[in-house]
């Protein structure tokens, strides 16, 4: 039995020992750069001499590694060794299964530091964005397995005289899941542990840009007993394995976690039934954001600027809960503008490695130059206060910018960025903040902060998103506590970290037997 559920607690890195400890692990990692990494199927590395650098987006001359790309024939082959797998892997009982993540999760624990440290290389996290990251992987691995035993409690049924009713959930077949970049460990390790503790196989796509990382975990998954085929790691681009996933004919479920226009993509092909295809295919989408806080006029003002600072440029607001908008009351804008520019000054932009660093690169040169075509728009719809240019270059530095005056219906209102780019908009009513504040086509994550207890309750049930929060930032949910998913074009509000998130996972089979 094990112990209940507890979320991972983060590291302190101002105790010495804990930092001496992350710079052992970062000068294990950089012994280990530019070594080899590809496809795994079946439990077999696969060659394939496709070969693509990983590189370090804060110094895009290191290479992270050499990974082999799959094609589309490797990617059937992958699907067929899923189902292959799945034959014996949906007959492995919960408790068993949910052992292999008690298992993969203790190993990363144990291995914590190094984990996050390809993460500080590969994904240009900051120390403490790359141990949280670690840390919520952990807590996945931790809370799925429980959730599975307890589902295999069954559901309690009403009872009637002379019948015995059982209602089980059995797994649905082979999944293809697609993780994003953004939380290179603890998303790609919750979609693929959430699906295979209920029974499930999968074929998993990594992130083109931390495709190391995902490599890493896999070593993981065989080191805690996962069997072979169980997870078949196929790293390759999206157009070419992508499609070929999510059409076949075989795939039972698409879990993906990314942008809204590959999310909506992939809706419409597996909503398409192909030649031999038994089923309807489930999809599982979380995709963007345009999180807003509003900022009502009796609150405490330096706490809603300190949480709108770390919102708006953890991890270079490369997360799809960052704030990108803060809705502040006439009274005061000003104010709460200046506190979080004053802030946003401070930040230290550089190279992730050093412990320093609060904001590093973001992701690649499509995010680079796309963030900076956004702020370059924002000088002709509002007016840059703090921020606005690059840094390094020898990486994807862009500095944190703030940019005020914004109306409700400019693009950089409404269009998700994916940056370091936060953009004021100022409000006359309580209720109008509340009115832009749900004008997006998004709804993932908002926060309100207020002393007004009427505001607050106001906003409890009219503010739309997913994740509500008030008087705290609108980042960082915990596996557990804050389940996490959105509504409208942020997907299929499927709770990660939830108790429903399973059931996505499983269909429910009843057996009554009369007596
Ligand atoms: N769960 C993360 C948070 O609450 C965000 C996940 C994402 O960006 O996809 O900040």
């Amino acid at each position: 039995m094990m112990e209940a559920f507890r979320n991972e607690p983060f590291t302190d890195f101002t105790v010495e020992s804990h930092k001496q400890a992350f710079l052992d692990a970062l000068s294990k990692v950089k012994a280990e750069l530019g070594r080899d990494y590809g496809p795994v199927v079946g439990g077999r590395r696969v060659s394939t001499g496709r070969k693509q650098n990983s590189i370090n987006p804060a110094d895009i001359e290191q290479i992270v590694g050499v990974v082999e790309q799959a094609d589309g024939k490797l990617a059937e082959q992958a699907i067929l060794a899923a189902a292959e797998a799945f034959g014996t892997w949906q007959r492995v009982p919960p408790a068993v299964r949910a052992r292999c993540l008690y298992k993969a999760a203790a190993i990363l624990r144990r291995r914590k530091h190094e984990f996050s440290a390809w993460m500080v290389i590969e994904a240009g996290k900051s120390w403490v964005e790359a141990d949280v990251d670690t840390a919520e992987a952990i807590d996945f691995m931790e809370f799925y397995g429980r959730e599975a035993q307890r589902l295999a409690e069954r559901q309690p049924l009403i009872r009637i005289t002379g019948e015995d009713n059982e209602l089980a959930y059995i797994p649905l077949g082979v999944g293809v899941v697609i993780p994003p970049w953004n939380f290179p460990l603890a998303i790609l390790a919750g979609m693929t542990t959430s699906a295979i503790v209920c029974g499930n196989t999968v074929v998993l796509k990594p992130a083109s840009a931390t495709q190391v990382i995902g490599a890493k975990f896999m070593e993981l998954l065989a080191e805690a007993g996962v069997p072979a085929g169980v997870v078949n790691y196929l790293p390759g681009s999206g157009g070419e394995v992508g499609d070929v996933l999510v059409d076949h004919p075989l795939t039972r479920f698409v879990s993906f976690t990314g942008s809204r226009e590959v999310g909506l993509r992939i809706n419409e092909r597996a909503a398409k039934t192909n030649p031999g295809q038994r089923w309807m295919k489930r999809v599982v989408a979380e995709m963007g954001g345009k999180d807003t806080i509003v900022v009502d006029s009796d609150c405490d003002l330096d706490l809603a600027a300190e949480a709108i600072t770390f919102s708006a440029f953890g991890f270079s607001g490369q997360k799809c809960s960052a704030c990108s908008r803060v809705v502040a009351l006439d009274e005061v804008y000003d104010s709460v503008l200046e506190k979080v520019s004053a802030r946003a000054r401070q930040l230290t932009v550089g190279q992730p490695a050093d412990a320093a660093a609060y904001m590093g690169p973001v992701i690649d040169d499509k995010a680079y130059a796309k963030i900076l075509s956004y702020i370059e728009l924002g000088r002709v719809e509002g007016r840059i206060v703090t921020g606005g240019g690059k840094g390094d270059p020898r990486g994807y530095f862009i500095e944190p910018t703030v940019i005020a005056d914004v109306s409700p219906e400019a693009r950089i209102a409404q269009e998700e960025i994916f940056g370091p780019v936060v953009a004021f908009l100022k409000a006359s009513t309580f209720e109008e903040a509340i009115e832009y504040a749900n004008n997006t086509e998004y709804g993932l994550t908002g926060a309100v902060f207020s002393r007004n207890r009427m505001h607050l309750e106001l906003a409890r049930e009219r503010f739309h998103v997913g994740n509500l929060y008030f008087n705290r930032k609108c980042t960082g949910a915990l596996v557990g506590v804050h389940p996490f998913g959105g509504f409208n074009m942020s997907g299929t509000d499927s709770k990660a970290g939830g108790r429903d998130y399973l059931l996505l996972f499983s269909q429910a089979k009843l057996v009554s037997e009369r007596l």
